[in-house]
């Protein structure tokens, strides 16, 4: 490697990709300076017409899908081989930043235009795609339109959600693309790729705290749903002595303790949490009779749930005595691990650009967790601010966004080559 492959990343342009962050935290925009553009909303329209104009300024080709997946594309030297593909979502929380799913985007569209002043040529055409409703805050459930795109979920059953007030996806989704036409594709949801690359901010504090400007992210970790129900006896809390109580919510701490033991990690990869706790009757003056609380479990490595989950139902047989209790697991899914080839070119490529790197696995889940399933795929993260992301506050610097996109631009080339 030397400083003559380093042409279409050098054009990476700094101030034209935090000016697009700065255009595209208009739409939505809130007072405190995040923005709310939930899917399929207006701002969501005005976000897809502000990238297609840009893309058409440029000479690249848009197009969206039944889904809503807007496309812009720059052709390669071989018009019938795979494309490779790049981006993430323009849709937000409703108190969301303005960097989570828009970098991914807005990284992607740089690259398409660094790749087009450098004036480089790929073989395969380089899409950037800006997925439907990833954040599932207004539809159910989120990273649809990739999941669509994938073949995961079923188009017609993806278009009949609703929203809280009633309004169902078909409808909000045409609404959007009358307020943002774009040519239709035909066919399946989904097509063919070689590749596919998502920069992201990395949502947590690892890169900040380890002082790296790029994650070089080797999975998104899996995670699994329980819900542990503990039976009492109701009883008066003044008369009953200690040896006559079943006491649900005494039973419930003591499993929930265990567990918080078991689940302890050395290395802290391990993510355990109770995130909601229900005790009935709710008298202050009544022994529970029942106790119900829920667990999120999460790690990158299956075989490590597995393990895990195997200690929490043993902890609820051995520690609710003398109340009878139970667990169930409601959700499983599988960790996504990353392709090893995307891998071990997004970590060259920060090495080239002599780019301080980790490599380090997904707390959240991505559209790449989809794509996955495709075609050889992988994720570039930069740091964010103190970790905090889904927050008005959001934030990241315009140099650590422009480092992420310039080894997004060196694997894409790389990738559109092959
Ligand atoms: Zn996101």
């Amino acid at each position: 490697m030397n400083g003559a492959t380093h042409a279409s990343s050098g054009a990476v342009k700094e101030d034209r990709l935090w000016q697009r962050h700065a255009d595209m935290a208009k739409l939505g925009g809130t007072p405190k300076g995040g923005v709310n553009r939930q899917a399929l909303s207006p701002e969501d329209a005005a976000a897809r017409n502000l990238l297609a104009s840009w893309a058409k300024a440029r000479g690249f080709s848009v197009s969206t899908d039944a889904i809503g997946n807007l496309f812009v594309r720059r052709e390669g030297t071989d018009a019938h081989a795979d494309p490779v593909m790049s981006g993430s979502h323009m849709d937000s929380q409703p108190t969301g930043g303005r960097f989570d799913g828009m970098y991914g985007v807005l990284a992607a569209f740089e690259a398409l235009e660094a790749l087009e002043d450098a004036k480089a040529k790929t073989k395969r055409p380089v899409i950037a795609v800006a997925w439907t409703n990833e954040e599932g805050s207004r539809f159910q459930p989120g990273a649809m339109g990739s999941a669509v795109f994938a073949q995961r979920y079923e188009l017609d059953e993806m278009l009949q959600q609703k929203d809280w007030k009633g309004v169902v996806l078909k409808e909000a989704l045409a609404e959007t693309l009358k307020a943002a036409p774009a040519p239709m594709r035909t066919g399946l949801p989904g097509f063919a790729l070689a590749g596919y690359v998502e920069a992201h901010i990395e949502q947590g504090p690892r890169l900040e705290n380890e002082k790296k400007t790029i994650g070089v992210v080797t999975a998104i970790q899996g995670s699994r749903r329980y819900i542990v129900t503990v039976d009492g006896e109701e009883a008066h809390a003044g008369t009953t002595p200690r040896a006559a109580r079943k006491d649900a919510y005494a039973a419930a701490t003591r499993i929930a303790s265990a567990m918080y033991e078991a689940t302890t990690d050395k290395d802290d990869t391990l993510r355990f949490t109770i995130g909601r706790v229900e005790v009935s009757p709710g008298s202050p003056n009544t022994v529970p009779g029942k106790a119900v609380f829920t667990i999120d479990m999460r790690h990158p490595d299956n075989d490590v749930l597995a393990a895990h989950e195997k200690k929490l139902y043993d902890i609820v047989k051995s520690k609710a005595a003398p109340c009878p209790a139970s667990i169930e697991r409601v959700t499983n899914v599988p960790p996504t691990n990353f392709d090893t080839g995307v891998i071990d070119l997004v970590r060259d490529a920060a090495n080239n650009l002599k780019l301080t790197n980790m490599d380090m696995p997904s707390g959240a889940g991505h559209d790449a967790m989809h794509i996955a399933t495709l075609c050889p795929a992988g994720m570039i993260f930069v740091p964010c601010e103190r970790g905090i992301s889904h927050n008005e506050i959001e934030n990241a610097t315009p140099s650590d966004l422009a480092a992420g996109t310039r080894v997004l631009v060196e694997v894409l080339e790389k990738l559109a080559n092959r």
